[in-house]
């Protein structure tokens, strides 16, 4: 699968359709609004400039958060050297709607238990 942001900065290819979306309540992704997949590295292809994305991290540092510059668009996390394996995840926001309308959403409780809440 294929994303971009908006303005197609940044373009996002993943190795597989994700078996599911994580929808996180903590403060920073209840803000975002974001749909999280997660992969290991090799699976993700980011294609952008170097500098069409920023970075944002909080708490324990162990995430680096980008968002294009121009646009805005939360794009993808990869973790930081305080992570101890490395994941990257991509925004499913950034997917054509039509294709990732049929991915489950697990609600994951990053606020509060950090576990996934079953419906
Ligand atoms: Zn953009």
């Amino acid at each position: 699968m294929e994303g971009t942001c908006h303005c197609k900065a940044v373009r996002i290819t993943v190795a597989q359709k994700p078996e599911f979306l994580v929808s996180c309540n903590c403060s920073l992704c209840h803000r975002y609004g974001t749909l999280w997949c997660h992969y290991t590295p090799e699976k993700v292809t980011v294609e952008c400039e170097e500098s069409a994305t920023k970075t944002y991290k909080w708490g324990d540092e162990m995430i680096d958060f980008h968002h294009c510059t121009s646009c805005g668009c939360v794009t993808h996390w990869t973790n930081t050297k305080n992570h101890p394996e490395p994941r990257v995840a991509v925004n499913a926001r950034l997917f054509d709607r039509t294709e990732a309308s049929d991915i489950k959403i697990r609600k994951f409780d990053g606020a509060d238990s950090w576990r996934f809440i079953e419906e």
